[in-house]
């Protein structure tokens, strides 16, 4: 699965659009959007949507950590 360069996530291959440059660099984009917005030159660390993406992330890996901490906590109890 290739990850977007602009947004990092991680789509499926028919959608979005594979851009390769004269050097070879290739660069995958999700949608249109973040093919525009890469080509204004916007930084993602500076646009808003990209950020509210990354905040989701981050908090649903918290929540997959806490739970696996808990499970593993559980079965030391049960021992
Ligand atoms: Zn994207």
């Amino acid at each position: 699965m290739p990850v977007c360069t602009f947004c990092k996530n991680a789509y499926e291959f028919p959608k979005g659009t594979t851009v390769v440059q004269k050097d070879s660099s290739v660069r995958f984009f999700c949608s249109s959007k973040c093919r525009k917005n890469m080509e204004m030159g916007r930084l993602n660390k500076k646009v808003k949507w990209v950020r509210k993406s990354d905040i989701v992330k981050d908090e649903k890996e918290k929540r997959e950590a806490a739970w696996k901490a808990r499970q593993e906590i559980d079965k030391v109890v049960k021992k």
